[in-house]
């Protein structure tokens, strides 16, 4: 196997044997206020910030005459839903990996395709086998459940209606 490893269209370096590759995401931060810029944890009551407070230092509020104050107004950080996501070759198992982990950052939704080895006893010898995540599948990483051919809803089961972003 030879491949070149490109970030952003520029060639960083080159893989001569068996790979993996992975960008792994600071996860911590699922909500930020829009207003002051502010990380922002959910409680039972609302969103705070590092300070345990929920009042807006920033907030605008369209009332002429309220007192000014106002909670963190929440909203959640792109791509923090994402642990890692990561490619792995395996030479041996003829077979290339993509995982994208969304929830346990010990495991990974994974793509495989994997070539059938040209001396198997199968009809299949030598044809490529494209394996995906499924609902139901043994230790999954996290529930899907269909939404349309090829298109999951992660996790519960999608509402009926559409959910607003408060606290839980
Ligand atoms: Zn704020």
């Amino acid at each position: 196997m030879f491949a070149g490893l490109t970030v952003d269209g520029t060639t960083v370096n080159s893989l001569d044997e068996d790979s993996t590759i992975k960008l792994i995401f600071d996860a911590d931060t699922e909500f930020r206020c829009s207003a002051c810029g502010a990380d922002l944890a959910e409680t039972p009551g609302g969103f705070d910030d590092d300070n345990g407070d929920n009042e807006c230092p920033a907030y605008q509020s369209d009332e002429p005459d309220a007192d000014g104050t106002g909670p963190h107004t929440p909203e959640r950080v792109a791509l923090s839903w994402c642990n890692s996501a990561g490619i792995r070759t395996d030479e041996t198992d003829d077979a290339i990996t993509l995982s994208l982990s969304t929830g346990d950052p010990c495991g990974a939704f994974t793509i495989t395709i994997r070539r059938v080895p040209d001396d198997a006893d199968s009809p299949l010898a030598g044809r490529l086998l494209l394996h995906l995540p499924y609902p139901d599948q043994p230790m999954p990483h996290d529930q899907l459940h269909p939404l349309h051919p090829g298109t999951f809803v992660i996790g519960r089961p999608a509402p009926a209606t559409r959910a607003h972003l408060t606290a839980a």
